[in-house]
């Protein structure tokens, strides 16, 4: 389901992208699917799920109708399965930067990593905005990110042979330790101290590398960098007594979290509610330009309640708008899941 399609030339066409795929974007896929009409999903996050993935997967979520308890993780789970008849196309690790209307309705929209849409439809879901990694507290850090300081791994291969410095102590920072250290030239993980938030079977098969001299752990905090032309030479170590520890490296991999900011979107020509929300209607959750949609946390209308259900019935609502779009010759007849055999063929149980 996850496959991301290589299309060096020219645009990738769909009926609708989904910008976000948060629970409210995975949903918009099945009540779009239902009307016969197909999905891009993009999401800045490496996974989906949006913030019941990223910030809350263990806890339990009560209010989700006819589920009496169910984690985030477990919604999610559950709704990939719902919506797998339909196909959605995901482009994980990836924000879209721009969106411009370019026909009547027809949008082109441009990902960070150069990759080009061409849409009949948009649906804006991105929650609280993009996550954005948290920047270290390192004075003079700018000049090497992206160049030899990287806040993601895009492709493990680029970092093989290097002399890697990981900071962190969660599972973000365990999980690179462990997946690096073996094409790596050498490989140090920085943290305050020696506990770990992340998996404790992740923290002990660490321990047992460090115990094999096949990596280092140093415990401090990375005080200042040496290098020029955003190429790193070395980082320096301050422990908590103080003394310093200069570490030859060649990347930096600072893994401090997630922060969620409104992002790009602050620059799609939306007259923003509050300075951050998206207003739409509450007949089709229809944006100020037609054709542009947005549902979920991102959106406001008066006696809005942000609340995952809430994100639900949008999606129902603006799929009816957008098959007017996408069928402008078909008539659309409303059908039960239960009762339609047409639905239930798309849904691959009749
Ligand atoms: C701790 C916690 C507990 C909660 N408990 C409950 C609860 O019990 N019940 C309930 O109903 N709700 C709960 N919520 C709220 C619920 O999680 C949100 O209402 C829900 O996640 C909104 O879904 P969404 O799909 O609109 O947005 P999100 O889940 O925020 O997903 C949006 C996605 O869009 C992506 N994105 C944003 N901008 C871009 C861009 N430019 N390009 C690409 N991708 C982009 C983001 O990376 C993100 O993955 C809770 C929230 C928190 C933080």
């Amino acid at each position: 389901m996850h496959s991301i399609p290589e299309k060096p030339n020219g645009p990738i066409k769909t009926d609708v992208l989904i910008i976000g795929a948060g629970p409210v974007g995975l949903f918009a896929v099945f009540e779009l699917g239902l009307l016969d009409i197909k999905a891009h999903l993009v999401d800045i996050l490496d996974k989906v799920g949006g913030q019941c993935a990223e910030l809350y997967p263990e806890k339990p979520i009560y209010d989700i109708p006819a589920l009496p308890v169910i984690s985030g993780e477990g919604l999610v789970e559950a709704l990939q399965t719902q919506i797998k008849p339909f196909g959605p196309v995901f482009h994980l690790g990836e924000m879209v930067q721009t969106l411009e209307r370019i026909g009547d309705p027809l949008f082109r929209a441009v990902t960070d990593r150069g990759k080009v849409f061409e849409t009949k439809l948009v649906v804006v879901a991105a929650g609280g905005g993009s996550f954005q990694p948290k920047r270290p507290p390192i004075a003079g850090i700018e000049p090497y990110e992206a160049k030899s300081v990287f806040y993601a791994v895009r492709r493990m291969e680029d970092f093989r042979g290097k002399r890697i410095v990981i900071v962190g102590g969660g599972d973000s920072a365990l999980d690179w330790t462990l997946n690096l250290q073996p094409i790596a030239r050498h490989l140090t993980l920085v943290h305050r101290r020696d506990e770990f938030r992340a998996a404790p079977d992740s923290v002990n098969k660490m321990h047992q590398l460090v115990a094999e001299r096949a990596m280092d752990l140093a415990l401090g905090q990375i005080s200042a960098l040496e290098g020029e032309d955003g190429q790193l030479r070395a980082a320096q170590l301050k422990r908590s007594d103080g003394s310093l520890q200069r570490i030859e490296c060649d990347a930096l991999l600072p893994f401090f979290g997630l922060t969620m900011k409104l992002g790009p979107v602050a620059n799609w020509g939306f007259d923003l509610h509050d300075g951050d929300l998206i207003p739409v209607d509450t007949e089709k959750f229809e944006t100020s330009v037609p054709g542009i949609f947005a549902i979920g946390d991102i959106n406001w209308y008066p006696g809005k309640l942000k609340l995952i259900l809430s994100g639900f019935h949008e999606a129902a609502l603006m799929a009816q708008k957008a098959h007017r779009y996408v069928f402008p010759d078909k008539r659309l007849v409303f059908q039960y899941t239960t009762s339609s055999t047409s639905l239930q063929k798309k849904l691959g149980v009749a």
